[in-house]
């Protein structure tokens, strides 16, 4: 057996492997929901009434049901994509009109990218103006999200092009090291846009208003003082628009950090739920989880960067995938192919990066406790659980792969414990 033929069949065992594997952890997501549907936890008994949690129960497991139908489009368009010869044809067609240079391959990216969008886009309408509107989330209109769409696909372009180029240019140019410098400069680009996510691009989505004056803005302001939290400002952002669903959130780095409050959680909290919730938040900065998770995240994509210089040399990465690169080498086809391969390698580790943002999690309650209110962050979460139609009953395999969060009751059992220190 030739290099292609054994990685065609590494490929299809683990692209396979992990569908049956999902569909199992789902079963058993489902089945741990409807186990405990007919009544509400111990935990949260009294908080919680049977109405919210069964409406949890049944949001949860039709979304799940829905992502499964997603789940066969998704492997039906790779298997599409890849064996089914689609990105062969995108490849020729692009040579035959405009040959091989820099211009061609974002040719070929951006019609791989609009087509794999294009099948996500009907999904993306039925989850928000059915499921999300049968269980009273959403708030937006077709309109809306007809605007939100070409927004962030044209917003995708401007930025997307740009840092494209950058790297295939520097892919054509910087000879053997040229992931080094390719990676340098996407983290150059990924900074740059941090930066100025908060004051251009965050606002062409949201009308963004500074937190008004009263008890609420000098409890929060004496939070940020006892933390010595050094930011741009609180501000309310419009979220009911999109969602009913509460959050707060910060963006920027360095001086250029702001803090963020929906709309949504301000109707819902009491003053100290907010402060409490925003406690957990600064957490995560004054802790350092931001910038661990970046540095994270940078070293990855620096080991990505050289494992698609080492890929991208070898025929059988492009023939294990569908693709024979009859007319040249084409640095496009290599990305699209990385980007189709990487998640399905990467699947089976999700339960490690999720074990680290639990931990996280963890920390950022714990500090909220020692300086806010633990008994307010309590409240606030069930708050929460039970607005967002969150499940309380939680498979535990199924968490392990996929809950970036602790599971609710074991997150209040630890926050008690905390209190209690
Ligand atoms: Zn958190």
């Amino acid at each position: 057996m030739n290099s292609a033929a054994a990685f065609e069949i590494v490929f299809i065992l683990f692209l396979f492997g992990n569908f049956v594997l999902k569909y199992y952890l789902d079963r058993r997501q489902v089945q741990s929901i409807l186990r405990n549907r007919g009544a509400v936890p111990l935990a949260f008994a009294g908080k919680i009434s049977l109405e919210a949690h069964q409406k949890a129960a049944d949001y949860s497991v039709e979304r799940i049901k829905f992502g499964q139908l997603t789940r066969i489009t998704d492997l039906g368009f790779v298997l599409i994509a890849t064996f089914g010869g689609l990105i062969q044809w995108i490849y020729g067609e692009v040579y035959g009109w405009f040959g091989a240079d820099i211009l061609a391959q974002i040719v070929i990216i951006l019609g791989y990218a609009l087509l794999s969008s294009l099948i996500d886009l009907p999904f993306s309408w039925y989850s928000t103006f059915r499921i999300e509107a049968k269980y009273g989330f959403n708030t937006t209109t077709p309109a809306r999200f007809v605007k939100d769409l070409l927004l962030s696909g044209i917003l995708s372009l401007i930025l997307g092009i740009p840092i494209l180029s950058a790297v295939l240019w520097i892919w054509n140019a910087a000879g053997a090291f040229w992931w080094f410098w390719a990676w340098l400069a996407y983290i150059f680009f990924i900074l740059a846009v941090q930066w100025i996510y908060p004051t251009f691009i965050a606002p062409l989505f949201n009308k963004f208003t500074p937190l008004p004056e009263g008890e609420l803005k000098s409890r929060l302001e004496g939070l940020l003082s006892r933390i010595g939290f050094a930011s741009k400002g609180l501000s309310v952002m419009d979220a009911s628009k999109r969602s009913a669903k509460g959050n707060a959130y910060m963006t920027g780095f360095g001086k250029n950090k702001r803090i963020v409050l929906f709309d949504t959680l301000l109707s819902k909290m009491t003053p100290e739920e907010t402060e409490a919730v925003l406690a957990h938040e600064l957490g995560h900065y004054k802790l350092h989880h931001i910038y661990k998770m970046m540095a994270f995240s940078f070293i990855f994509s620096l080991l990505f960067f050289w494992i698609l210089s080492v890929l991208a040399e070898c025929s059988w990465f492009y023939e294990g995938l569908g693709v024979n690169l009859s007319h040249g080498a084409s640095h496009g086809v290599a990305l699209i192919l990385f980007s189709v391969a990487v998640p399905v390698f990467l699947f089976p580790l999700a339960p490690l990066t999720s074990l680290f943002s639990r931990k996280h999690e963890f920390e950022a309650d714990a500090f909220a406790v020692r300086y806010s209110s633990g008994s307010a962050l309590i409240s606030a979460l069930v708050k929460l659980f039970s607005d967002n139609a969150a499940t309380l009953t939680p498979d535990p395999l199924y968490s392990a792969f996929y809950s970036s969060h602790p599971d609710a009751a074991i997150r209040i059992a630890t926050i008690q414990k905390e209190m209690s220190k």
